[in-house]
């Protein structure tokens, strides 16, 4: 069996296309390809690897050509003397992660054209992600037709989290019209916690952990028995922790101030969602790596933006701790989480009074998958790789298994 999987972003996408062995989705992709819109004004980055080889450059295509632009990557898969495929017909199901399913989805779904209709009507809750995704499933649809399509959710993990989780303090008349907190990376946040429970070598029925994915984008989610009880992200992923470039939480009132002192709507989505978090306050960048060479060499404001990251994913940290009745695992993920030693050690500094601490050592020598808590420690510190676009083609096998 062979799953192709898509992760369509708004400025890039991801594809893997993995080969099922002996009833397992086989960790190592046949063959990968990662596109970059912005790469330049007038050219897209499309690269793809194929198993044991690097990255190779596959002719590019004009931003502006978009995702339907990419038709001549995938039908590389199945066309031309290179051909991996025999043919399109090769390929047993296509998995496309979706960010935002609503409160409708509350696990992979075969897409349908009632359910393509969904993630469309969707669009105002995800602006910036749905719409890649449906072209994905189009083009898809178009180049490999009768081949069964899956959307895996972001927000499907979290829509079983108790109601006191999931709504605002706002007017119940708002709740009833979809205003509530759904919750994202769900697709990390579910795979983590059934690796802890591996890693663990315990049952995940049994498990209560908070599990960090802090990518560019960065959330939390509180984890009882396999279950997502609470997560930081909200209504759309701009709540919760700071971030790269968008702010997490504040005050609304702020919002408030600011559109009465005359800002545009626009501007103040952007300021929020792109000129925030470790970049506002750093000035410098969005992206952690920089952030922490900066703050070695003194910057000021680096280390500001340092010190704010990490005082709110701390306080996130306790606020989730108060959903589980004992923790037995914080997992760190995602490209901050599984890289970065400072950040893990500053987020677990001082915490021995909870029974967390981590062995310096363990930390330090870039862990993948494993623990780094000290041996005595009462609640266990994992690094986990975050395998999105596994996660997706293993939803996918047991979709069109029926399980
Ligand atoms: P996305 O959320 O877009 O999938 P990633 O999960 O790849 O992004 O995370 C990107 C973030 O990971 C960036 O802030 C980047 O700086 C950070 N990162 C990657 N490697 C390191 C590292 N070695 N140390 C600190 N941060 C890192």
């Amino acid at each position: 069996m062979n799953i192709l999987v898509i992760n369509a972003g708004s400025s890039s996408l991801k594809s893997s296309l993995f080969q099922v062995v002996e009833g397992k989705v086989d960790a190592t992709p046949l063959w990968q390809a990662q596109v970059d819109f912005t790469y330049r004004p007038e050219e897209t980055l499309i690269q793809t690897r194929r198993r044991g080889g690097g990255w190779v450059s596959f002719p590019s295509i004009p931003p502006q050509a978009g995702i339907n632009g990419l038709a001549p990557l995938f039908q590389s898969l199945w066309q031309g003397e290179e051909a991996l495929l025999p043919g399109a017909k090769a390929i047993d199901a296509i998995g496309h992660r979706v960010v935002h399913g609503g409160s409708l989805y509350q696990r992979p779904t075969q897409i349908s054209p009632i359910v393509e209709q969904t993630i469309e009507q969707l669009i105002p809750l995800a602006p910036a992600h749905n719409p890649a995704a449906l072209e994905g499933i189009r083009l898809l649809g178009h180049l490999a037709p009768g081949i069964p399509q899956v959307a895996v959710f972001d927000t499907a993990f979290h829509q079983q989290m108790p109601a006191a989780a999931a709504l605002y303090p706002l007017p119940y008349a708002w709740a009833e019209q979809g205003i509530r907190r759904y919750g994202f990376h769900g697709i990390n946040h579910e795979y983590c916690a059934r690796r802890a429970a591996e890693l663990l070598n315990r049952p995940l029925s049994e498990l209560r952990l908070i599990t960090c994915h802090l990518g560019n984008g960065c959330s939390l989610a509180a984890i009882r028995g396999g279950k997502s009880v609470d997560t930081t992200m909200g209504y759309t992923p701009l709540e919760g922790l700071m971030m790269g470039s968008r702010s997490g939480s504040v005050d609304p009132g702020i919002l408030i101030h600011q559109l009465r002192q005359g800002m545009s709507v626009e501007e103040l989505d952007r300021i929020l969602n792109r000129e925030s978090g470790l970049k506002g306050v750093s000035g410098l960048s969005s992206d952690m790596r920089t952030v922490l060479e900066a703050m070695e060499a003194g910057h000021k404001r680096a280390e500001l933006a340092f010190d704010l990251f990490i005082h709110r994913l701390r306080s996130q940290i306790g606020s989730m701790l108060m959903n589980l009745d004992r923790l037995d695992a914080l997992v760190f993920s995602g490209g901050i989480g599984e890289n970065s030693a400072p950040v893990r050690a500053a987020t677990c500094a001082d915490l021995g009074f909870l029974g967390i601490q981590i062995d310096p050592v363990l930390n330090a020598g870039s862990p993948r998958n494993c623990d780094i808590s000290t041996f005595d420690a009462a609640v266990r510190v994992l690094v986990i790789s975050a395998q999105e676009d596994w996660a997706i083609a293993t939803a996918c096998q047991a979709v069109l298994q029926g399980e």
